[in-house]
This record gives C-alpha cells, structure tokens and sequence, in this order.
C-alpha cells in the first residue's frame, strides 16, 4: 500500500520507519516547524517520574522496544544518536539520600534507582543518585537522519496539507492520490480532529535555555526539578519546564526566571543564558496516548498525545498501530 503520512516529528518518524518495515510505499508531508514538540524536546529516556519516584506505566516494555528500535536506527543508518550517560539526581540532605537508598532495595525500582555517587564541585548536593537505564535521544539528528531517508528513498514534501479527502479506498491529499493515511500532526491535529473526533488535549508548555559556563565540566545529565545536560564544551541545556495554565505560547520571563531559580538551589557556577525556547507538549487530558484506524475508513490511522515521553513511546504505538492494520 502507498500511505501518506501527515507530520515528520517523532510520531510520524517511527510510523514512517514502520510502515517501510512492513512494506508499505510512503509519502510524509511535513511542514517542518522549529517549535514544534519533536524539534525542541531534550530527548531524555527515563521509565522513572523522577518527581514522585515512581515508574512509567509499562515503562520497562517500552524501555527495551525503543532501546531495540533506535540500536537498529543507528544500526542501518550508521549513526550515533544514543547517549547512555545515565542522569544523576541530585539529593540534598541526609533524609532524601536514605529515601533514595531504601527504594533502590524495592524490587520493582532496583532496576532504575541506583548507587549515591559523590558529588562534582560545580553542584551542591549531598549526593547524586544514578538512575539506571537511563538515556538519551540525540532528537535533532534523529530527525534529520529520517528526513534524508525520507527525500533520498520514499518521498517528503515540505508542504502544509491543506486538503484531505478520505474514502473506503482512497485518500487524496493535496491533489495527491494514496491507498491509506497515517496521521501524526501533533498538537495542531487538524486532520485528526476533522477525520476522526475532536481530541482532548491538555497541552503543557516547556521552556529551557542554553547557558554558557567556562568552568563547568559535569558529562552526564544533572536532574532536580529541571535538568542541566551538556551539549557541548561551554555549552548547557537547562530545562524545561511543565506548565499547564500558561497565558503566552513563547518563552516568558516567568520561565526563565523559574529555570534560574531552580538551577541556583544547587548549580555553583557562572553562566551566561545564550538561548531561550519554548514548546507545547502535546499532552491529552486523561495522560493517554491516542491511537487507531477509522472504523469506515479502514486504511486511515492516527497517532497522538505522546505527552513528554514521546522518545520513549512513539516506537511502540506506531508499530502497534501498524500492526493492528487490517489489510
Ligand atoms: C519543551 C519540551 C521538552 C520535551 N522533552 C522531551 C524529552 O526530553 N523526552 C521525550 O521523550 N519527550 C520530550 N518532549 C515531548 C515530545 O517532544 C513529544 O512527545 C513529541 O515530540 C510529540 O511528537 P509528535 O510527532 O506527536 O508531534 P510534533 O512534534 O508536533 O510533530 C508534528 C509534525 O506534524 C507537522 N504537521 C502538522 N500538521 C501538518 C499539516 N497540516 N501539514 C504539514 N505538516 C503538518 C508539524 O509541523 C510537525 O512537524 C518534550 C516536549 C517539549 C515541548
């Protein structure tokens, strides 16, 4: 079958991956938006809420498929897009070390919760603990490497879609005619929402920054309410924020002031904001993911709401969704 895909971010990537696998032709319209979730998301892979130091639903199944989807991605592209620096959390005081030691005895935690290593000099904490299993997404590079694979071998179109016609048998979009439809437009959902039903997002915004510091040289991602990760020599990202009553969608003063409020609790050295950003995580009211195929259009599907986990989820689903496809 020849799909067309709407979206390229990290929904519409895994889908195109998957669709390819099962031997399905594509054609991914995307009309690639630098604010877009996908294009600002910090990449961070962690079965672990870190807030409240429980575990993702089904996180270890979802762990290992996007362990083994992206190894393979590397694998066939000849890319390093995995970092395997595992975070480091940063406990304060004598009674969050010990808590942090008592769950890493709990046997549904020992696997992520690990040892309390000493502290680095540019931070101030009692104690870092390691969170096994941890990683991250190199997202941009990701992203590209699809998209080349995309307009070398199948075929992308850098359009916004501004015309779908479904039917039992065909789709046309933008005058273009295809067999079935693979929606993965993210927050902006308007095809989705038109085919399908209106879905109930809750969006949450995310703001970060990039800093640049002389002195600093922590190689592993530092967590406490936010995170401070290396990107390279001088450079930090620091971020982001979950909001969900936000007023602007752009970055705001009060984000920034909330990031460097909570850096200051306990990163010690001088820095220098050289960036600030901002995006809309495209999160559904009930916290579930969104998915599945037309029940009168049986080669139309869709896939949404990944929420702030989308590096760790979006292979599954779509390979879920492309297998619940009934040909
Ligand atoms: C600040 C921030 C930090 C985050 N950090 C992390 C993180 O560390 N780890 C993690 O796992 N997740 C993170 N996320 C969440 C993650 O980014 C999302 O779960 C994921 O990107 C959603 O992907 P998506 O493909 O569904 O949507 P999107 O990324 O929004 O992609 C949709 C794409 O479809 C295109 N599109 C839509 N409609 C049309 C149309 N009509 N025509 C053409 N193109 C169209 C859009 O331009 C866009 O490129 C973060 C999100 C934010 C905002």
């Amino acid at each position: 079958m020849h799909f067309a895909i709407i979206g390229q971010g990290l929904a519409g990537s895994s889908l195109a991956i998957e669709a390819d696998k099962k031997g399905h032709d594509i054609t991914c319209f995307d009309l690639s938006n630098e604010n877009s979730a996908s294009r600002v998301a910090i990449g961070i892979i962690n079965p672990l809420v870190l807030k409240n130091r429980t575990l993702f639903d089904k996180s270890e199944m979802l762990l290992s498929n996007c362990l083994s989807y992206y190894n393979r991605i590397e694998k066939t592209f000849q890319k390093s897009l995995l970092s395997k620096n595992h975070i480091r959390e940063v406990l304060f005081n004598p009674s969050e070390v010990s808590n942090w030691n008592s769950l890493s005895k709990e046997s549904s935690l020992e696997k992520y919760i690990g040892s309390i290593e000493t502290t680095h000099k540019s931070l101030s904490a009692l104690g870092l603990g390691c969170v096994k299993n941890s990683l991250r997404l190199d997202v941009k590079n990701y992203l590209q490497v699809i998209r080349t694979w995309l307009s070398e071998k199948h075929r992308l179109q850098e359009e916004d879609v501004k015309n779908v016609f479904v039917s039992k048998n065909e789709v046309i979009v933008n005058g273009q005619k295809f067999d079935g439809l693979l929606l993965a437009e993210g927050l902006i959902a308007k095809w989705t929402q038109k085919i399908f039903r209106p879905l109930q997002f809750s969006p949450t915004k995310g703001e970060g920054l990039v800093i640049e510091t002389t002195n600093t040289h922590i190689d592993f991602p530092v967590h406490r309410n936010t995170f401070l990760i290396k990107e390279n020599e001088n450079r930090y990202t620091v971020g982001a924020t979950f909001n969900r009553k936000y007023l602007q969608t752009g970055p705001s003063q009060a984000g920034k002031d909330s990031l460097i409020q909570e850096l200051s609790y306990w990163f010690q050295d001088d820095f220098k904001i050289v960036h600030h950003w901002s995006g809309l995580r495209p999160t559904m009211k009930d916290r579930k993911i969104c998915f599945g195929w037309h029940k009168e259009f049986p080669n139309v599907g869709f896939l949404n709401g990944l929420g702030s986990r989308g590096a760790m989820t979006s292979p599954y689903y779509s390979s879920l969704l492309l297998a619940q496809h009934k040909s």
